[in-house]
């Protein structure tokens, strides 16, 4: 198409003009082999020149189209609108190229309909102005088109359902799972003098286990609810919210001499629970993964960029080598020993999906034993 378009510049419309007529031979022979459908009319929208493929895209002889006006290849319903938008065009004339999102519909002669692409181009013949189109038969590509946004659909919608399964199974486990733990630290309670070493060891494991298992389940949930609930949108004053993330760990930075910093953050628009979970879960792997050497120390700080926020949770922590930096954001990906430093594997799920679901991402810089900077942007409004 682009070679048609260069076409239509200047060079071709005054030789155009040079020429005595249209129907100069090469002129005729250069259309005739263009791939599109290509028909040229008068100022009055009477077709004055089809190719060939005109005639096997519409399924008229040539000789049934010469001379009749241009909407004879329309829908019925847009041949009037269409006279209109013909006439304006010819008042200002310029080429108009192939518009994606319009949709425009060709008739053929059996009555039968399809999607087309159009691309108009003025011609100052000296035989007045004439308006040359290029029509191109898009069915396929609509089709194709149906069928990715029908797929996208479906997978969204069993991606909604997956999470609801994954909300409800969690909240229904969580229950029986409270039945256990709590029984079992009453059997503790009741049986500690006649229990000897071995069997306090096995009861203290299976209370330890079902502390584990209760703070997977409600990971599992906070995962999930990120995925179906509807997110709100409200001005929120970041630092208030950072405020709030830290005030929810005091007890852990304290009992290991940590500090965080809060930098000066912006106003954004988010879901404020949203953004506290997320810099939660930063700050608290900050004072997890801290390094034996040093207390940790972290800094909450944002930067503006010509379109986005882009806020960054830093610490001084044991780093994360390069090669382990791309797996630690998918859901059960832990690189370090569950042994040494607990937990499920789910938190960078959720802030990443925290990130995306306000339109932005979450990534990670990290030095091995230097520290590990976690960044995640919002879209200005
Ligand atoms: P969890 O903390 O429950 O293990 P996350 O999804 O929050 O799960 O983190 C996944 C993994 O990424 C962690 O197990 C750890 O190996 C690594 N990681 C996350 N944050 C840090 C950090 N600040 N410093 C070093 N490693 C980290």
């Amino acid at each position: 198409m682009s070679d048609m378009t260069t076409d239509l510049t200047p060079p071709f419309t005054s030789r155009l003009q040079s020429s005595s007529s249209l129907r100069q031979e090469q002129h005729l022979t250069m259309l005739e082999s263009l791939p599109d459908a290509t028909v040229i009319m008068d100022s009055h929208g009477k077709i004055v020149f089809v190719n060939k493929q005109t005639e096997i895209l519409f399924g008229y002889p040539r000789d049934e189209m010469l001379g009749e006006l241009v909407e004879m290849l329309l829908p019925h319903r847009s041949r009037d609108s269409h006279v209109g938008q013909r006439n304006r065009f010819m008042v200002t004339p310029r080429v108009r190229p192939m518009g994606r999102g319009l949709d425009l519909y060709g008739m053929r002669k059996d009555g039968s309909e399809f999607p087309v692409e159009i691309q108009l181009g003025p011609m100052q013949t000296a035989d007045g102005l004439l308006v040359l189109s290029s029509l191109r038969d898009i069915s396929d590509r609509k089709a194709a088109e149906a069928k990715i946004q029908r797929l996208n659909d479906e997978l969204a919608r069993s991606n909604v359902e997956l999470d609801q399964f994954a909300a409800i199974a969690a909240h229904d486990l969580q229950e029986p799972l409270r039945v256990i733990s709590s029984y079992t630290t009453l059997l503790q309670m009741r049986l500690d003098d006649k229990l000897d070493d071995k069997c306090r060891e096995f009861m203290g494991t299976v209370i330890k286990g079902t502390k584990r298992m209760s703070d997977l389940i409600r990971a599992i949930l906070d995962y999930s609810k990120v995925g179906h609930h509807g997110i709100k949108s409200e001005v929120v004053d970041s630092a208030a919210v950072a405020r709030t993330a830290v005030e929810n760990l005091e007890s852990q930075i304290a009992s290991v001499n940590g500090s965080v910093v809060i930098g000066g953050l912006p106003a954004i628009v988010a879901d404020p629970v949203l953004i506290v979970q997320l810099l939660q879960n930063l700050v608290n792997n900050g004072i997890k993964f801290r390094s034996k050497d040093r207390a940790p120390a972290i800094t909450i700080a944002a930067r503006e960029t010509e379109h986005e926020w882009v806020f960054s949770v830093a610490d001084n922590g044991i780093g994360i080598r390069a090669e382990d930096t791309a797996r630690i954001f998918a859901l059960f990906q832990r690189v370090h020993a569950a042994a040494e430093y607990p937990g499920a594997g789910i938190g960078l799920a959720t802030c990443t999906r925290i990130a995306e679901r306000h339109g932005g991402r979450l990534w990670v810089e990290s030095t091995v034993d230097v520290g590990t900077t976690f960044f995640f942007s919002f879209p200005k409004p």
